[in-house]
This record gives structure tokens, sequence and C-alpha cells, in this order.
């Protein structure tokens, strides 16, 4: 197994990391070619294509572009400042490119119908083409492909090993879930702590590793304190009220049943991290930004009930990247590449195992929950409203919290083992995604993004 955790776990903007982080890494890298080439183009243009096109209208692909095209990176740049980017870029244009300047037009930054394009194989179904101009010339061309998770590939490495980190084999290697699970009996630990040992041999430095979960840690709670404390309309045109701060408020005053409690506060969790993205906000893909509110509304919630202290949290931040990874590996958290079993699937899945663990489950019934949350989500269509991550995908998140919590409970309670393994089911994950028609592929073209006025 070759992602590494904190590829997996990474701070970016909303609302998409395959339609926004993706498109905005693969604008920076062009920029970064360019000047490495000694390149001062007077204008750049960047065609989308594919699902890119489809809806990233609603995810901001563009104005992520542009952003990107500045040189600035997900995890810190100014989130004001990228919004009004085409306010101000169209007031004034040029922007520094190296030791000069050079044009950014966000009329250049083109939605490419369908119909512009339809004769072609896309390499993949979220392609952006970037073009560098002098005069009627384009003196430098580079086809970029967001593959799910804010991960890029330009066309020439497409089929590459999706890791270009790591440094030497990893001391506990797996390549499935049978792999991880045997690992993890072998050093009597848990699934996260097979990927920590890997990490902190790579690393070469265990504290590095730590900071960087509790970086990842911290920034899932900030967003969640960000989306509790606002109100309002999300952005876009769907008037999506935010609900996150009333469905906490109503859990805090004793209005929620106390049975269900922890998994109501859990999904009000997920509604403020969803809210955030929706909103453009900074959030921690986990594994991408769509299904972003699932493994931190358990884990907070949790967290706080058990009072983990920072070990424990790593240990199950790297059980959740566990489970991301083989999905990963062998299947898609891609909604365009496999539908939203792909995205709020995998996240349940990655947040049942984490939770299993927590409440005391060993590797096989951690392997187990994943299983049951896969099982249950297969075949999810992606088909976001008007192409914005808001409807289905708020409430989609707060279900996969409850999905969590049950394949968790299923797998602790379960005396046998299950008939399906996570292994097998992840293959089905991927074939039923292959058999997927691409309207059901964040194409907003069908599902609920088409048929509510016909139903
Ligand atoms: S429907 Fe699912 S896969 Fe599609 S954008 Fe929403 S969360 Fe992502």
């Amino acid at each position: 197994m070759t992602v590494r955790l904190l590829d997996l776990f990474r701070i970016g903007l909303g609302p998409s990391s395959s339609h926004t982080v993706g498109p905005m890494r693969a604008a920076a890298r062009f920029r970064e070619h360019c000047l490495a080439k000694g390149l001062v183009p007077e204008r750049i243009s960047v065609d989308l294509k594919g699902s890119l096109s489809a809806t990233g209208r609603g995810h901001a692909t563009d104005v992520a572009v542009m952003a990107g095209l500045h040189g600035w990176s997900p995890d810190d740049c100014d989130v004001d400042a990228v919004h009004a980017l085409p306010t101000t870029l169209r007031s004034d244009p040029l922007i520094p490119w190296g030791d000069g300047m050079t044009r950014l037009v966000p009329d250049d930054v083109v939605f490419l119908p369908w119909a512009a394009y339809r004769d072609e194989t896309l390499p993949h179904p979220n392609t952006m083409v970037c073009r560098a101009w002098i005069g009627s010339d384009v003196v430098h061309e580079e086809t970029w492909c967001s593959i799910g998770g804010g991960f890029v590939r330009d066309t020439a490495h497409l089929g590459d090993d999706i890791n270009v980190t790591r440094i030497s084999p990893p001391v506990l290697e797996f390549h499935d879930a049978g792999s991880l699970v045997a690992r993890a009996r072998q050093i009597s630990g848990g699934l996260g702590d097979v990927v920590l040992v890997n990490e902190i041999a790579w690393e070469r430095d265990a504290g590095r590793v730590g900071r960087g979960l509790d970086r990842i840690y911290a920034a899932m709670r900030a967003c969640i304190e960000r989306g509790v404390a606002r109100d309002g309309v999300l952005p876009g045109g769907l008037n999506v009220k935010r609900r996150a701060q009333a469905m906490l408020a109503r859990v805090d005053a004793g209005h929620v049943d106390a049975s269900y409690a922890h998994i109501a506060r859990a999904q009000a969790y997920a509604f403020a991290v969803n809210e955030e993205n929706a909103a453009g906000g900074r959030v921690v893909t986990a594994p991408i930004n769509g299904a972003a509110g699932i493994v931190p509304g358990v884990l907070v919630e949790i967290a706080d009930r058990l009072q983990l202290d920072n070990d424990r949290i790593q240990s199950a931040l790297a059980t959740a990247g566990a489970i991301g990874m083989l999905v990963k590996t062998h299947a898609s958290i891609s909604g365009a590449e496999v539908g939203c079993q792909g995205e709020v699937g995998t996240a349940t899945a990655m947040a049942a195992a984490m939770l299993c663990e927590i409440l005391g489950g060993d590797p096989r019934q951690a392997e187990m929950a994943a299983e049951i949350a896969i099982e249950h989500n297969l075949g999810l269509t992606c088909d976001p409203m008007r192409g914005l991550v808001q409807a289905p995908c708020i409430e989609r998140n707060a279900m996969g919290v409850a999905k969590a919590w049950s394949a968790a409970q299923l797998a602790l309670h379960s005396v046998l083992s299950n008939v399906v393994s996570l292994d097998r089911v992840i293959k089905v994950m991927k074939r039923t995604g292959d058999d997927m028609r691409r309207e059901y592929k964040e194409t907003s073209e069908g599902g609920l993004a088409v048929s509510l006025p016909e139903c």
C-alpha cells in the first residue's frame, strides 16, 4: 500500500476535492512548469472538460483554477482572497508571473460544453487543458486530470502510483484488507497502528507524524466550530439553509431522545463540516471534500465522550486512513469515477472501522465494520442538485454518520465472520462504478439533480 496518510487527510478548500482542490493544484503545477521553462506568456487559458465542466460552476472550479494560476495553495491560501478573484481579476487581469506579469481573464477559464468535445476520449472524467499564449500561438500546453481526493496527474503520469513521496518500501507491507488485518495481528495492534509504523519509518520522525495528525484533527475541530457558529443560507441559489447550529442546540437542550443523542450530535457536527465545505470554507479531505463530515463528526463526538487522548486520536485517524487507502488503491474515492459510493461510502467505512476500534473491536471486527458500511452504500449514485455539494450531499453525510455507528456496532456484536470480505466488496464497488451510467457520476445529469420536477 503506497498512499500516504497525510495525502489522504489534507487541509483544503471547499466545496470539492476533485473539482476545487485538485484543479487548484493542477493549475499551480502548470504555472510551476511554465516558470521552470522561463516562460512568461501574454495570457493563460484553461478548458474544463468532463465532470469539471458539467458541475464545475457549482464547485467553483473556475475560481480554484484562477487561484492555482496565482501559485496559491489550498491548505494555506487566504480563503476570502480566493473567493474575490472573479471580481478582482475583472478590474485588473494582470497577475505576477515570475519576473513579469501575465493576463488572466476570468472568461478564459472555460466550462467547455460536452458537444464541443463529445468525439474525444477524455483521459479521465475530470480533465482540464491549460494553455500559455503569446499572441495567437500556444507556447505551452498541459492536460491535467483531477483523479479524486485532491490528487492530480498530468496525462503522462496518469497511470503512475498514487504516491510519489514514498522513499522506501513500507516496514509492514500490506496490499489489501486481508494482509492489513494480518499485519495488525502480527504487531498486536489495530489497523491504524500498521499505518503509523510505516509512516513513522518513512518520516524517520514519530513526532512529525504525530504533529501532522494533530494538525489535521485541530483543523477538523476548527471546521466544526466555525460551522456550528454560523447561520444563514448557503451560496449557489439552491436556498439551502444552514442547519448545524439549530441541530446542535436541540441536542444540547435535551430535545433529542437520550438514546440517540450521541448520533444526533455527531450528525450536527457532520452538517457543520459540510455546510462549511459548501460555503467554500477550509475543510479536511476525509477522504474527499464532499464526504468530509463523516469522519470528523464521528471522531469528535466519540473523542469528547470518551475523553480520548492524542495518541488514541492519532491512531483512530490512521485506522480511518487505512480504509481510505484500500479503497483509493483498488476502487476509487471519486464521485466522477464510481458515484457517491466512492465518496460517502468510503468515508462511512473509514468512520465505521475507526469507531469499531475505539469501542474495543479487534482488527477483524474493524475490517468487518468497514465492509458492512461499503456493502450498504453500493450503487449510491452521485447526483448533486445544480452541481452544488449541498443536496443530497450534506444530509447524506449525516446518514453516513448513522450508518458508520450501526456498522461498528454490528461488527462488534457479530459472533460469526461476514459473508463478504472488505477486499471483495471494494472490488464490487469498482465494478458497480464501471457499470454506472455517466449521468450518475457527478455530472448533475441524472437522479435528484434532474428528476425532482418530474416526481
Ligand atoms: S452526491 Fe455524493 S459523490 Fe456526489 S458530490 Fe455529493 S457527496 Fe460527492
